[in-house]
């Protein structure tokens, strides 16, 4: 692949960032500020994965956070996206939270966040601590990465046996299964789970168990001042699909279940997926009932300076091919400008035409 494009990228990238282009987009756009989404912040595992879009490596975890810092952006935690900022502080705020529970949270984004003096809230899914959620993700990662075939061969249906020799097919074969796996609900998820472990000979609850934080680390972080604790359901289901009172269940009971262990107030919810086909109307106000006082989902968006729905705010996902250039450009709103350019293009231009060859 050429070097030019991405050069110019980020020549680009250089120009808008010197001229203090995000800041100021980010103004015109009406935004009081902007809710960055992690995962992990890890180097990334060699070999195939199907899960590197959820890791950030520590050093660009860091210049993102020294890019920002030196720019005058606002590290914040998440009062900032619920209240109006104090009188006479005009620079935008940016929070920092990270999904699922990940022991890297702690281990190793919390000390680059430390030298930032950045808030973090991390949102943990209490079934994944407790040992009696297996998260779907990790367990097919390991499958499809280690094996030269995954079967699933389920009662009462046709086995599925999916070829994994090469990155081609590994990626086919990981996102054949990822939906059934996401859409499942929380009996037949368990039971895909197992089949699939079975198969490739795998323990989800060991890598489940070695990948997120288990109750004494979540002890220790909920009593540093930069470490907020959020909600992240106990299952990690699809709450859109589940039935209402297995939604209550899943929100209410992730809630007591953190307050009991870490005796700390939680009052922060993401959605698990946080896609608009994951949560709608009925999901927010599950959540406002069992208490909690904003939700995150991870439509793409920036925080308004004006009314906002606190059960439905927007996130910017920051990924392994963000570097601090990307990830500030897309902070500016420049990402979601140019997509609304690109969009209303897209409208304008005829219609394309109908092959029936
Ligand atoms: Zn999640």
């Amino acid at each position: 692949m050429s070097e030019g494009p991405s050069a110019f990228r980020t020549l680009a990238g250089r120009l808008f960032l010197g001229l203090r282009g995000d800041r100021l987009l980010h103004r015109a756009m009406g935004a009081a500020g902007v809710v960055l989404m992690f995962h992990r912040v890890r180097a990334a595992a060699p070999g195939w994965t199907g899960t590197g879009g959820l890791s950030v490596a520590p050093d660009r975890f860091r210049a993102l956070l020294a890019s920002l810092a030196r720019d005058g952006w606002r590290f914040a935690d998440l009062d900032a996206a619920v209240r109006d900022p104090a009188p006479g502080d005009r620079r935008p705020f940016v929070c920092l939270t990270f999904d699922d529970g990940y022991a890297d949270n702690f281990e190793a984004a919390l000390p680059i966040a430390r030298e930032f003096e950045a808030p973090i809230t991390v949102f943990v899914t209490t079934g994944f601590t407790d040992g009696t959620a297996a998260a779907w993700w990790l367990v097919l990662d390991r499958a499809v990465a280690d094996r030269d075939r995954v079967a699933l061969d389920l009662p009462g249906r046709s086995p599925i046996v999916l070829d994994c020799r090469t990155p081609e097919t590994k990626r086919r074969a990981y996102d054949t299964l990822a939906p059934m796996l996401r859409d499942a609900g929380p009996e037949q998820r368990q039971t895909l789970i197992a089949a699939i472990a079975r198969s490739a000979r795998l323990d989800p609850a060991a890598l489940t168990r070695d990948a997120f934080a288990g109750w004494p680390l979540l002890r220790t972080a909920a009593r540093d001042p930069l470490v907020r604790i959020g909600a992240h359901t106990v299952t990690h289901p699809r709450l859109a699909a589940l039935p209402h009172s297995r939604l209550v269940w899943e929100v209410a009971t992730c809630r007591q279940r953190l307050r009991d262990e870490l005796g700390v107030p939680v009052l922060d919810f993401a959605y698990p997926y946080g896609t608009p086909d994951s949560f709608g109307p009925r999901e927010a106000q599950a959540v406002a009932r069992a208490g909690f006082r904003l939700a995150l989902a991870t439509t793409p968006g920036l925080i308004a300076a004006g009314p906002r729905d606190p059960f439905a705010l927007p996130r910017l996902g920051v990924g392994p091919a963000d570097d601090a250039i990307s990830a500030r450009v897309r902070m500016g709103g420049a990402g979601l400008a140019l997509e609304a350019v690109r969009s209303v293009r897209a409208i304008r231009r005829p219609p394309p035409r109908v092959s029936h060859a």
